[in-house]
C-alpha cells in the first residue's frame, strides 16, 4: 500500500456499510478500544436486558419467570441465535457452561466413539485451557485412553494418522490470529476416520464460519469475546446431528436428561443437543448474552470479515510506513486471508508499551512472552480508530514512554 492519505481514511468509513452497528455498544468517549477479542464492549441492548431480568423478571414474577418469561428455554434460544453466525443448522448448537467444561464434554464424547484409538492431537501453542482439559480427561481415563500428542502446524498433516482418536484444534490462534483452513483439515482428518472438535472462541462473531458445510464433528466457543455476551457469559457448543443420538456426555446433570422434571433416580439422556446440558442455566448472563446478539441482527458475516481484513490491512500499512515503528515486528501471518480478526507484534518491552497505550486510551493486550494483541472488531471500529492508534503508539515509541516504571508494574490480568 502506498502512503495512505486521511482522506482515504475518512472516505473508507464514510462508505462503511456497517457504520451504524457502532451506535448499539457503550464505548468509550476517548480513546479505542482494540480488545473485544477478549471481552467485547457492552451493547446498550445487554444494559436494557440485565435491568430488566433483575428489576422485573426475578424481582416480580419470581420462579414463576422461568415459564413466563421462558428462561428454561434459554439454553436453547440462545444456542439457536448463535447458530447461523456458525454456519450450523437448527437443534445443534446450545449455550450453557463454560468453553474449557464444553470442551470436556465434547472430549470425553468424541473418546467414547472412538475405543480403538486413543491419541488427542493438537497444536502446540494451542490455547492453555484446550490443552489442560485433554490433560484433565487423561487423568481420568488413563493413558492409553486418552493420550495428547502435540505438533507442529507444519506437521499436521502428516500427524492425521488412524492412531488418531480426536483433532482438536483453536481455528484462529490467539497470539497470532493465524486462522486455520477448517475445510480443508476436517476433510483430511475425516479420511483417517478421525473426528474433529473446534474451538471457535476467536471465530465467532469475527468471520463467516461454516461448520456444517465442512462436515465438523463438534464445537466450541465463547459468548464474552466476539458475541460481546459480557464478563464471564456463557460459552456453547455444537454437535452435528447425526453424532447426538450416539453419544452420551459424562457430565449427566438432570438438565440433560430427556425429562428432567420427571425427577427419575436414573439417567436417561436427552437424545438431541439439549443432552449437552448439565446444570441450571446462569438466566442473568445468558440473558444479557441474548439481547447482545440482537447486534448481529441482519449482520451479513461476510461485510464483516472484508472489514476486518480491511482494517487489519491499514493497520499494518500505518505501521510500516512509521520508521519510529520499525522495531515491531508482525507476528500474524502477512496475507489477510490467513488471520482472524486481531493482529499481533512481539516486542521486548510488549508489556511496557500496552501499559501505556492503555494509559492513553488505546486498549490493547499483552500475552507472554512479548506479544501486544490487537483486536479487530467490524461493528465498532472505524478506520479513524486504527489511525488514531498507530499515531499513540508511534508517540509512545518515540518518547519510550513504555520505560517509564508505572508501565512495568505486573497485574493478575494482562
Ligand atoms: C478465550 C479462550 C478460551 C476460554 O475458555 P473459558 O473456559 O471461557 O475460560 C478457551 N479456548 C480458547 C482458544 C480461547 O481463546
Amino acid at each position: 500500500m502506498s502512503k495512505v492519505s486521511e482522506e482515504q481514511i475518512a472516505q473508507w468509513d464514510l462508505i462503511d456499510p456497517l457504520a451504524d452497528k457502532r451506535q448499539l455498544f457503550k464505548l468509550p468517549e476517548k480513546g479505542v478500544y482494540l480488545d473485544g477479542n477478549s471481552l467485547g464492549p457492552m451493547p446498550f441492548s445487554a444494559a436494557e436486558r440485565a435491568k430488566e431480568v433483575l428489576e422485573r423478571q426475578w424481582a416480580n414474577d419470581l420462579i414463576t419467570s422461568w415459564n413466563k418469561h421462558s428462561w428454561i428455554d434459554l439454553p436453547t434460544t440462545v444456542g439457536e441465535k448463535i447458530a447461523p453466525l456458525i454456519g450450523a443448522g437448527p437443534g445443534q448448537v446450545i449455550c450453557c457452561d463454560s468453553t474449557s467444561i464444553n470442551l470436556f464434554k465434547v472430549l470425553s464424547s468424541a473418546l467414547s466413539l472412538q475405543p480403538s484409538r486413543s491419541v488427542v492431537l493438537s497444536l502446540a501453542g494451542n490455547f492453555p485451557t484446550d490443552l489442560y482439559m485433554v490433560e484433565g480427561v487423561a487423568s481420568l481415563l488413563g493413558e492409553d485412553a486418552c493420550h495428547l500428542n502435540l505438533v507442529s502446524e507444519d506437521g499436521l498433516e502428516d500427524a492425521l494418522t488412524s492412531e488418531v482418536a480426536v483433532l482438536m484444534l483453536t481455528q484462529v490462534d490467539f497470539r497470532s490470529g493465524r486462522l486455520l483452513d477448517m475445510q480443508r483439515i476436517t476433510q483430511k482428518a475425516h479420511e483417517q476416520g478421525i473426528l474433529v472438535i473446534w474451538d471457535l472462541a476467536h471465530s465467532a462473531g469475527a468471520l463467516p464460519v461454516r461448520l456444517d458445510d465442512c462436515e465438523v464433528d463438534f464445537a466450541v466457543g465463547c459468548g464474552y469475546k466476539y458475541l460481546n455476551g459480557g464478563p464471564g457469559a456463557p460459552a456453547f457448543v455444537y454437535v452435528a446431528t447425526h453424532l447426538q443420538s450416539r453419544v452420551t456426555q459424562p457430565l449427566k446433570g438432570w438438565m440433560g436428561h430427556k425429562q428432567p422434571f420427571a425427577f427419575s433416580q436414573s439417567y436417561a439422556q436427552s437424545q438431541s443437543i439439549t443432552q449437552f446440558l448439565c446444570g441450571t442455566p446462569s438466566v442473568v448472563s445468558m440473558s444479557v448474552l441474548d439481547a447482545a446478539l440482537t447486534v448481529f441482527n441482519d449482520v451479513d458475516m461476510q461485510q464483516v470479515r472484508e472489514k476486518s481484513e480491511a482494517l487489519g490491512e491499514l493497520f499494518i500499512a500505518l505501521v510500516e510506513e512509521e520508521e519510529k515503528l520499525a522495531d515491531l515486528k508482525l507476528e500474524s501471518p502477512k496475507a489477510p486471508q490467513a488471520r482472524g480478526s486481531q493482529l499481533a507484534f512481539s516486542h521486548e518491552h510488549a508489556h511496557g508499551i500496552c501499559q501505556a497505550l492503555i494509559d492513553k486510551g488505546v486498549i490493547a493486550d499483552f500475552r507472554a512472552p512479548n506479544i501486544l494483541r490487537f483486536g479487530l472488531t467490524p461493528l465498532y471500529l472505524r478506520y479513524q480508530d486504527i489511525q488514531d492508534s498507530v499515531q499513540t503508539l508511534t508517540h509512545i515509541m518515540e518518547q519510550k514512554i513504555y520505560l517509564q516504571a508505572q508501565f512495568n508494574v505486573h497485574h493478575k490480568v494482562t
